[in-house]
């Protein structure tokens, strides 16, 4: 492993719990989460990146940690995180590898999608009762046996971004479903126990439509599931997000992470649930700008002790660092903190100015962390080039990519809900 992979445990936290006013027990977790990426994942992060594989150690070491649990309810063995803090810790892990945070927010997801979140919907005390009868049994597994779950929703169409149905169809048939379709950018194909696929409940002679979206827990294992196509991309290699395809097979009701037509619902009334990308590349940003100081004080391990912080052209480009990251945290921290059920309109548009502004951000600060700190600094022994490559992906990922950000901002800031020009 090379030396400069080897993050210090003492980086302070990105978000100082004094300066931001977060809760002692909250903090703790983040801090569990900061200590984890550097100790565990940083002298892991560059093989896995170099080999394209999926770094299944580091998900069973979270196991024995809990941090596969963070958000599943301390009333059903877990850590009990709440959306803020889930997404603090996901930036701690995203400074050290940002692949692994990408793939743990996939797994975490589905568990903070069918608790924390679920809980502030409205749903009928039946929908409530038989929800909390089926995720008891999909938080049991993870906390027993460290089961990993996948988010696996693109489809290479119009689905992911909330356009049209999704194209993966499950026909109701007795105790079940048959589902058959084609997921693609799969993180954590051929790892996770569970695919946790969106598709379109659809009956004989019944249109597709979006409100009959289905949240379903598909077993890898499951007769018709294959794992297909290769993964070689520019970044964000460790996800092995590879194509899933699904063929005739049967999935119990049981598997229902959430009750019939609750998952259109939680769209539409918890829009900060697709904010959850953001944290991985919050952290990646803040990686970029830690290692430019590190590197520039002479004191990134593994390189030899040169000082290049007395040029006042590096002055000056960590200075607008400083400013940029700065003003990435602040609004991240309050479009993170402002998520609710049913949020404002203004928290909405800020959620949007937040997700854009993360994703473009970390790779504004990976590309100047490179120009500034030179051409040693990219090598591939050091971690800025990995850090450059995986923020690049941050503004791809539907359903809140950058530019959809961009067009919602301005269509929504200029209409109101329902106004139309004649
Ligand atoms: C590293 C990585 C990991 C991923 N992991 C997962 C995963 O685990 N699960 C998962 O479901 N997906 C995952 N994705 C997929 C991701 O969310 C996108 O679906 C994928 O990048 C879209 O690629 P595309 O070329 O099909 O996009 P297209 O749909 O072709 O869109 C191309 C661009 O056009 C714009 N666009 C698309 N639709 C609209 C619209 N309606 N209005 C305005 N503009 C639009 C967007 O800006 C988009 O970036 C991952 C992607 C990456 C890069």
């Amino acid at each position: 492993m090379p030396t400069s992979e080897i993050a210090s445990p003492h980086d302070a936290p990105i978000f100082a719990p004094d300066a931001f006013r977060i809760e002692p027990a909250d903090a703790a977790l983040i801090d569990k989460a900061r200590r984890f990426g550097a100790t565990v994942l940083a002298p892991r992060a560059a093989e896995h990146d170099r080999a394209a594989t999926f770094p299944i150690e580091n998900f069973r070491d979270m196991h024995g940690e809990g941090l596969l649990a963070i958000c599943i309810p301390k009333q059903d063995g877990g850590l009990g995180a709440d959306f803020k803090t889930y997404c603090l810790a996901a930036a701690e892990l995203g400074r050290y590898c940002g692949a692994t945070a990408l793939s743990w927010n996939m797994h975490v997801c589905s568990t903070l999608w069918t608790g924390a979140l679920a809980d502030q919907l409205d749903l009928s005390p039946a929908d409530r009762a038989l929800h909390a009868e089926r995720r008891r049994v999909h938080y049991r597994r993870i906390v027993d046996t460290g089961a990993l779950y996948s988010q696996p929703f693109s489809e290479g169409g119009a689905a992911a971004a909330g356009a049209v149905a999704f194209g993966t169809e499950a026909r109701p048939v007795k105790d079940g479903f048959i589902v058959n379709g084609k997921k693609i950018f799969a993180s954590l194909s051929g790892a996770a126990d569970y695919y946790g696929v969106l598709c379109t409940e659809r009956r004989e002679g019944e249109g597709a439509s979006r409100r009959n979206t289905l949240y379903l827990a598909i077993p890898a294992s499951a007769q018709g599931v294959s794992v297909t196509g290769d993964w070689d991309p520019l970044g964000m290699r460790g996800t092995v997000s590879r194509t899933l395809l699904f063929k005739d097979v049967f999935v119990p009701e049981a598997e229902m992470l959430m009750p019939h037509g609750v998952y259109f619902r939680a769209a539409s009334t918890f829009p900060h649930m697709f904010l959850t990308l953001s944290p991985t590349y919050m952290g990646l940003a803040q990686a970029a700008y830690d290692f430019t100081v590190s590197y520039l004080r002479g004191e990134v391990p593994g390189t030899p002790p040169v000082k290049r912080r007395m040029f006042p052209t590096k002055q000056i480009a960590v200075a607008e660092m400083h400013v940029m990251l700065e003003q990435t945290k602040a609004l991240w921290f309050q479009a993170v903190s402002d998520a609710r059920a049913n949020p404002s309109r203004e928290q909405v548009l800020r959620a949007y100015a937040a997700q854009h502004t993360v994703m473009e951000n970390a790779n504004a600060l990976a590309v100047k962390a490179i120009r500034t700190c030179g051409g040693q600094a990219m090598l591939k022994s050091l971690p800025l080039e990995r850090i450059y490559r995986d923020s690049r992906c941050g503004s791809l990922m539907l359903p809140w990519t950058a530019e959809i950000c961009i067009d919602r901002l301005g269509r929504e800031t200029l209409y109101l809900p329902g106004e139309k020009d004649d």
